[in-house]
């Protein structure tokens, strides 16, 4: 008798879990045709920032810039060239 009761209450359960997945999906369905995945970020996470040089324009990795008060330069003379510029107005 116990067994019984068991598969009574597991049956009840399942068919509970049915009826919900079926409300929700006759109801509110969030669009299925769209996919969601975060490609555009993938690909930049992976890989160096690339930044570009406020003298020149030269593109190199954030990580080999001289960072400055004008933004990043590709070398430190450039970086001086252009602060210098700056300061005298
Ligand atoms: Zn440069």
């Amino acid at each position: 008798m116990k067994y019984l009761l068991l598969l009574l209450v597991v049956m009840g359960l399942v068919f509970l879990s049915g009826v919900r997945k079926g409300r929700a999906g006759t109801g509110s369905a969030p669009s299925p045709g769209e996919d969601a995945r975060p490609r555009g970020q993938a690909a930049g996470a992976g890989a160096a920032m690339m930044v570009s040089c406020a003298e020149c324009g030269t593109h190199l990795p954030e990580s080999e810039a001289f960072p400055g008060r004008g933004g990043h330069f590709c070398s430190a003379e450039h970086r001086q060239r252009h602060e210098a510029r700056q300061s005298h107005g």
